[in-house]
């Protein structure tokens, strides 16, 4: 049996920082995939380094909206009946944390989160020489009505309380930072110090080859589940691999790994959709999120990427095609755009009810740790997390306080 130091299951964005981060800290890592690192949902979001981006999608509103969100025409929220009825019990906890109270809690635990956002991504981008990946002309979110604007305001002031730095913009200064525009929106905020990543995959590669550089090792392979020490992973071929510690970091798979301890935790997906045009990504020198069309448009190094919509559905229902004629018919109003994209792409999200990770240690084992659920921030939120999971395998008190993040609040 091959043996390490600790073992991290999944190499999405979040799972190789936490290999980085362990790797930083002196502890002989092996991380294990089934396919190429950053190919899953870590690949095609929408860029953004979105540290200003604590208010979640919960919210005190959304039970009254409801019903106008699923039967508009066109809307960014979609779900499978069938789907939601047997999950019936995610569904209930996610609308109880849309309550004033639990909102100011999650708000209150993400922004805290967030600030910690370069803490825990800088110092990799740096060892890995990988500033020429970002874009630094911050990120530009719009409303296209008053009635939008006002709704959200009261929420976009609680950023302050987090150190987030934002600017008001009217339609003529939107106008003025993205002339690629073809619509008048009413107002926009600019998070000027914010950035975006030019290809998330490049980026999580980038990190993922200079792990492997400094001695670290990869097993391409389907993790089943731990053994019952929980301190072996068992492959899909049946061989085993041993290690002191555990990281499962597998996003919205991660209650599929038997024996992790994670059956009882209420993880489940928001499934997100882009769509990209090949060259197009003159049109914007920033992504620019439309708050009403629960999407943000990015340039890519690639095109121009139109990301966004969540769907209830699970990680088995194909892709939905209405899903992506949407994104299609925004990229149209908003660009002026009429020709076909050349590439869609469907996502997971890994999202528990009140869109808080979960990061810390099993209640199951000692020897096991969990780094999932970053749901609409994980490529934001990354970094601190490997750096956080480092500091709990290491024996250090973490650098910032993860009792909001514990798997114990759903016990
Ligand atoms: C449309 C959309 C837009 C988004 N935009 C942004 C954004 O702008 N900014 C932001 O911060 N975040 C954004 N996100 C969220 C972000 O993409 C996710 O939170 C993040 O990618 C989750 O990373 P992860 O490493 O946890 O999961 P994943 O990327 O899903 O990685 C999990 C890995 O585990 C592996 N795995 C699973 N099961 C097993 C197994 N049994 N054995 C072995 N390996 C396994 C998978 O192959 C995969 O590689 C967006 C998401 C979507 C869908």
């Amino acid at each position: 049996m091959r043996s390490t130091n600790v073992i991290v299951i999944g190499a999405g964005v979040v799972g190789v920082c936490c290999a980085l981060w362990l790797q930083k800290n002196g502890h002989k890592v092996i991380l294990i995939d089934r396919g190429d690192p950053g190919a899953g949902t870590s690949s095609g979001n929408a860029c953004t380094i979105a540290d200003y981006a604590c208010i979640p999608i919960n919210n005190p509103k959304l039970i009254r909206q409801l019903p106008s969100l699923l039967f508009a025409g066109q809307s960014p929220l979609s779900l499978d009946p069938l789907y939601v009825i047997s999950h019936l019990g995610w569904v209930i906890r996610f609308l109880r944390n849309c309550s004033r109270s639990r909102v100011a809690h999650i708000i209150e635990s993400l922004g805290t989160l967030l600030q910690h956002t370069a803490a825990g991504l800088d110092p990799l981008v740096q060892e890995t020489n990988s500033t020429q990946l970002f874009n630094d002309q911050g990120c530009l979110y719009v409303y296209q009505t008053k009635k939008a604007h006002e709704a959200a305001y009261p929420y976009n002031l609680t950023r302050l309380d987090h150190g987030v730095q934002f600017d008001w913009l009217q339609s003529g200064g939107i106008k003025d930072l993205e002339p690629g525009l073809n619509l008048n929106f009413y107002s926009g905020m600019l998070f000027r110090e914010a950035r975006q990543v030019i290809n998330p995959q490049i980026l999580v590669t980038r990190f993922f080859d200079y792990f492997v550089a400094n001695g670290g090792e990869f097993i391409r392979s389907s993790v089943k589940g731990l053994d019952a020490s929980g301190q072996a992973a068992i492959l899909q071929n049946g061989d085993s691999v041993a290690a002191d510690k555990v990281i499962v970091a597998a996003g919205a798979f991660s209650k599929q790994i038997e024996n992790t301890g994670t059956a009882h935790l209420p993880l489940d997906t928001e499934r997100g959709y882009h769509v990209q045009f090949e060259g197009k990504q003159t049109l914007l020198q920033r992504p620019v999120g439309w708050s009403e069309a629960g999407l943000y448009a990015t340039p890519t190094n690639e095109g121009l990427r139109l990301a966004g919509t969540v769907e209830i559905a699970g990680l088995e229902k194909p892709a939905n095609q209405r899903n992506l004629d949407y994104l299609t018919q925004k990229a149209n109003e908003m660009f002026n755009l009429e020709e076909t994209p050349q590439q869609t792409w469907l996502g997971y999200r890994p999202t528990l009810p009140d869109a808080l990770p979960v990061i810390g240690q099993s209640v199951q084992s000692p020897h096991i740790f969990y780094a999932f659920g970053h749901q609409h921030i994980g490529l934001t939120l990354a970094g601190i997390t490997g750096k956080l999971v480092s500091e709990l395998v290491t024996g250090q008190a973490p650098s910032v306080d993860i009792s909001p993040f514990s798997p114990k609040r759903f016990n």
